[in-house]
């Protein structure tokens, strides 16, 4: 059991912090005599879970409500998110057993980004599509070695077609949480000398992309709530504040998301697929916005289940009106299960299922046209396959 508290707050027990907001109210125990807190219409009482910590804190639901189990997806999918690290993928046998998980669920293709250039990268294709050419995609990552010196472009342009020329199909997942290309806190540059992607030592890359013909899958900024303190008001549970971004040392989300923006209106020739609902999936009028605005904007919704779970009307809108650029992916592993989830939250109509993280998720339901576009169609138009 952790027993790490990042901020005074997190010493409250789960009912006082609740109470307090801790803004210099008291909590109802030190409220003085004669008075009695009332929240929700009900007296607050001093009792066993005051001393509850909130990360300890697993309320076991006693709704009972239909379950719909789904084995295998409606229509086959393209999965067009997943890592080889993730995966643990190290030998043929692995590559196998993905295989075979594969068929079991209705995987049609998986798209892998590899995180390699160079030898690695060549190694991944003869693992991977030496024997299933037709199961799996291979993305190479983008070069990111001395990007201070006045060849780097020169050289990692190079490098995407020598891998381009080997089989990939496309380049990503690009990483910037604020700390620079594919930095993080501890690798992370002074401010002034990190690469972002509108910098434009990356101009002639995303143009070579579009003169090849593939697409650049990238994760811009994080989940908002990073940008918020970590304390009672924060929206995720402390599983999560290893992801924190308040107070340190990054650009704020803000900033970022306008930093997407810059390198999508200067290169409209580039596909970029931004990942995990580029991060706004808490917002979709916002994201629909950047869709209009940039038409070479798509999305995959990896990793995002619990964005569309928690408004699953808003959310199944947003598919079905953007269902031309927005694809399915994953980037949790390759357990069946997890699989499965997925298929549960888009196909069924179930009610406050367990998800991933403390929030429950309401199944979205989809009509067939729009799981059809979501798990295949829309990678079918905007991947490259030859
Ligand atoms: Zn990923």
């Amino acid at each position: 059991m952790r027993r790490i508290h990042l901020l005074p707050c997190a010493t409250l027990s789960l009912a006082a912090a609740l109470l307090s907001g801790c803004a210099g109210e008291k909590p109802a125990e030190e409220a003085g005599a004669g008075t009695e807190a009332v929240k929700y219409g009900v007296p607050v009482k001093a009792g066993p879970m005051d001393s509850l910590l909130l990360k300890d804190y697993e309320p076991e639901s006693s709704l009972v409500v239909p379950v719909t189990k789904i084995d295998k997806a409606k229509f086959p999918v393209i999965d067009v998110h997943s890592h080889t690290s993730m995966s643990g993928i190290k030998t043929p046998e692995d590559v196998d057993a993905w295989v075979r998980t594969m068929d079991e669920v209705g995987i049609e293709k998986t798209i892998v980004f590899t995180g390699a250039w160079g030898d690695e990268f060549a190694k991944q294709v003869d693992l991977y599509l030496s024997r299933y050419p037709d199961r799996f995609q291979l993305w190479c990552d983008l070069y990111t070695e001395n990007i201070d010196a006045p060849d780097y472009s020169e050289r990692a342009v190079a490098e995407l077609e020598r891998c381009y020329k080997l089989g990939a199909r496309g380049l990503g997942e690009v990483s910037d949480k604020g700390w620079g290309i594919d930095a993080s806190e501890k690798t992370a540059l002074p401010r002034d000398k990190r690469m972002h992607f509108d910098d434009p030592r990356l101009d002639p890359v995303w143009e070579k992309c579009a003169e090849l013909g593939i697409p650049v899958n990238f994760h811009v900024a994080d989940h908002p709530s990073c940008w918020r303190p970590l304390g009672p008001h924060q929206e995720r549970t402390p599983d999560f504040q290893i992801f924190n971004l308040y107070g340190k040392d990054v650009p704020s989300y803000e900033e970022l998301l306008a930093m997407r923006d810059r390198m999508l209106a200067k290169h409209p020739k580039t596909t970029f697929i931004a990942c995990h609902l580029s991060n706004q999936g808490n917002d979709t009028a916002s994201l629909a916005k950047a869709l209009d605005r940039y038409p070479n904007l798509y999305l995959d919704i990896a990793a995002r289940d619990y964005e569309l779970g928690r408004q699953p009307r808003t959310g199944a809108k947003f598919l079905a009106k953007y269902k031309d650029r927005i694809m399915f992916g994953t980037d949790m592993g390759r357990e069946a299960k997890m699989y499965r989830l997925w298929w549960r939250l888009l196909e069924s109509p179930d009610e406050f299922m367990p998800g991933r993280i403390w929030w429950r998720y309401y199944g979205l339901d989809l009509p067939d046209d729009v799981l059809r576009a979501l798990y295949r169609e829309t990678a079918l138009k905007v991947l490259t396959w030859d």
